[in-house]
């Protein structure tokens, strides 16, 4: 086993001095300090220490022992990092007054892992992000690119290469922190993209997801740009999803979601999927955390065609349209969008899909059509419910499951509702310029 000390003189000879101490806020954005690399050792067996109540969603005391967080960084995730020379990055676990702190979303998913590896099993998760490159310009926030203007700009072989400077750096950078890239496109809608790497377990997959996002911030900043994971940007373009891909292993290696059908689930697969569904409208909360999210569920139609996002909740083979897509031994949450914290709404899915596995649920009839073809009372009458369609419904649906909540922790589900409660009410006395345009001078 390599020791603390041989680690730090292998970084120092490849010329690493600092350390960035990294972990994530109840938003999923990523927080730290710089700490030297004569530090390490500190860094994983005490932590670096930081004002509790300076985080958001902690809900620490600003006195007392409770009110430092430590960040305990993990040595598994020590990467150094090609867009900054000399810094490596270590996900940190939060730690208050000597022990994990349990509104730490790290920490959350840890014990939804844990369940999982209790009864033998791991979760496999490919996450897919979508995201806009944008620029800031006197009339605000446009796409980057002023030519990326197709109506259906889907895999756009013209745009793409514009904007390959970003992509190849970006590419670059997370094949040396060990991603295996697998594709990159011009996703549908002006300036958005979207990158796709190798699936890993839920925890590894979501401290990636977190590095992805430094380092696409870190990158388009060099370059003038904004890496933009905003759910929906452009009322009149799809939004930016981030597709779960998820899959339960035994021990034994063997995936316990495949049948030996292709495009059929087994019977735990079809169980989880049940509980997936069943929790949807809580779990609805997490995987589209902000008031913008819910623009991108809205299930309207896009100058593009459609939005590709889910307005109901179902599930079918290889249905774009249905919120669960299942796939031969995996199925593709489309749920989440690219503002959700990958740690909560990992940590969601997982319970809410224990639950349907502890209670037998079988899932719905399998829809097979095109969901945005149905008319609404055409699938009130199939029994297929619609997500909420606000963030203050997701969250009302979130406070009535107890499933969901426990999975938070009373903690983080406390400071969760109360921050989103405050967004919705903030959101609320705006008033915003389609209101003024429509009213001002209309009575
Ligand atoms: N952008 C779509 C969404 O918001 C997804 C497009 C796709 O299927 O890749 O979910
Ligand atoms: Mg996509």
């Amino acid at each position: 086993m390599t020791t603390l000390a041989e680690l730090k003189a292998r970084w120092a000879e490849a010329g690493v001095h600092t350390l960035v101490a990294q972990f994530t806020d109840i938003h999923g954005v990523a927080k730290g300090k710089f700490v030297p690399l004569a530090q390490l050792d500190a860094l994983i067996e005490r932590g670096a220490g930081f004002s509790g109540p300076s985080i958001w969603g902690t809900g620490l005391p600003r006195t007392g022992p409770r009110s430092e967080y430590y960040g305990r960084g993990d040595l598994a995730t020590a990467a150094a990092l090609p867009w900054m020379p000399g810094y490596a990055r270590i996900a940190c676990d939060g730690f208050v007054d000597g022990a994990p702190f349990d509104a730490c979303p790290r920490q959350v998913l840890k014990r939804q892992t844990a369940r999982l590896a209790e009864r033998g099993w791991l979760l496999q998760a490919g996450i897919e992000p979508e995201f806009f490159l944008l620029e800031r310009r006197e009339q605000g926030y446009v796409p980057a690119d002023d030519h990326d203007r197709l109506a259906k700009p889907s895999y756009d072989l013209k745009s793409l290469p514009r904007q390959r400077e970003f992509l190849a750096r970006l590419a670059d950078g997370l094949t040396a922190c060990g991603f295996a890239i697998e594709q990159i496109d011009h996703e549908d809608a002006h300036g958005q993209y979207e990158i796709n790497y190798a699936h890993a377990d839920a925890l590894t997959s979501a401290d990636r997801l977190m590095l992805f996002k430094m380092a696409g911030h870190a990158i388009a900043d060099e370059l003038g740009l904004v890496f933009s994971m905003m759910p929906k940007p452009f009322a009149d373009q799809p939004g930016s999803g981030m597709h779960f891909h998820l899959s339960l292993w035994g021990t034994d290696g063997e995936c316990c979601m495949f049948d030996g059908a292709p495009r059929e689930l087994s019977d735990l697969g079809r169980h989880f999927v049940a509980g997936v569904l069943e929790h949807a409208p809580a779990l609805c909360a997490i995987a589209a955390p902000t008031v913008n999210s819910y623009k991108r569920l809205s299930g309207s139609a896009s100058i593009t065609g459609t939005t590709w996002a889910p307005a109901t909740i179902a599930h079918g083979p290889n249905n774009r349209t249905a919120m669960v897509r299942t796939l031969s031994g995996r199925f593709e949450w489309r749920l989440p969008d690219a503002s959700a914290n990958p740690y909560l709404a990992l940590a969601g899915v997982i319970a809410a899909g224990l639950d349907g596995i502890e209670r037998a649920l079988e899932p719905p009839a399998a829809c097979t059509d095109d969901l945005y073809e149905a008319a609404p009372a055409a699938l009130a009458e199939r029994g297929i419910e619609r997500l909420p369609r606000t963030l203050d419904a997701a969250i009302d649906a979130l406070e009535r499951d107890d499933v969901v909540l426990e999975a938070l922790g009373a903690t983080l589900a406390a400071q969760f509702v109360d921050l989103k409660r405050r967004e919705v009410a903030d959101h609320a006395r705006h008033v915003s310029t389609w209101e003024l345009e429509r009213y001002a001078a209309f009575f």
